[in-house]
């Protein structure tokens, strides 16, 4: 998909420095830049961008490390969290037949990806995702839940899955609020880079 924002982007990381991130509490981000890459910095803990999103897409670019002692939710794990809610997995299942739930690109624990379109470790990837946040009546109940799409390396991974919630790792109990994008801090060495989102309009017009 598109490496190049568009000018409606709104430029969350583009190599330069983590201006456009804090901690989960606010501070100064733990992580480092290297190159044009943002790293984790393990068990320092998560960084989430400054600005929020409701609906929204966004383009992330993720390397994991090669770790190959490693297995499981320990092989390279990280995530990206829209809204800082809802988990699309990162991790290294490179090869792996039938990913699971708890495998790269998946939504955590709730939709496993259709597909395995991973690239070995330490080779970049892309995720574009679009979002979609949840609806709700006149009287705060929710009425349609958040949505996602996710294209992994040019394909399509998660196909408009409706979650039932939020996944684990969620900053907080709120549904009907705009949030940030959140990255990962899961203990081993990921690093991202060229991140990047567009706002979507709640509704184009009702013009014919
Ligand atoms: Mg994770």
């Amino acid at each position: 998909m598109a490496q190049t924002p568009p000018e409606s982007a709104v430029i969350l990381f583009d190599g330069t420095d983590l201006s456009n991130w804090t901690s989960l509490d606010g501070g100064d981000p733990s992580w480092q830049v290297e190159g044009d890459a943002m790293l984790v910095v393990p068990r320092t803990g998560d960084v989430i961008s400054k600005e929020t999103f409701t609906d929204h897409f966004v383009h992330v670019e993720f390397r994991c490390p090669d770790m190959p002692e490693a297995t499981g939710q320990a092989k390279g794990n990280s995530g990206v969290f829209l809204q800082g809610r809802y988990e699309v997995q990162v991790l290294d299942s490179y090869g792996i037949d039938v990913p699971g739930m708890g495998d790269c690109g998946a939504i955590y624990n709730q939709f496993a990806p259709l597909v395995n379109a991973c690239k070995p470790p330490l080779e970049w990837q892309t995720y574009d995702i679009i979002f979609r946040a949840p609806r709700f009546d006149d009287g705060g109940a929710m009425t349609e839940g958040p949505r996602i799409t996710v294209i992994q390396n040019g394909l399509v991974i998660i196909n408009n899955a409706q979650l039932a919630g939020a996944t684990v790792g969620s900053i907080d109990s709120e549904a009907a609020t705009p949030g940030p994008l959140k990255l990962q801090d899961h203990g081993n060495d990921v690093r991202y880079r060229n991140i990047w989102a567009v706002p979507l309009p709640l509704e184009g017009s009702d013009k014919y």
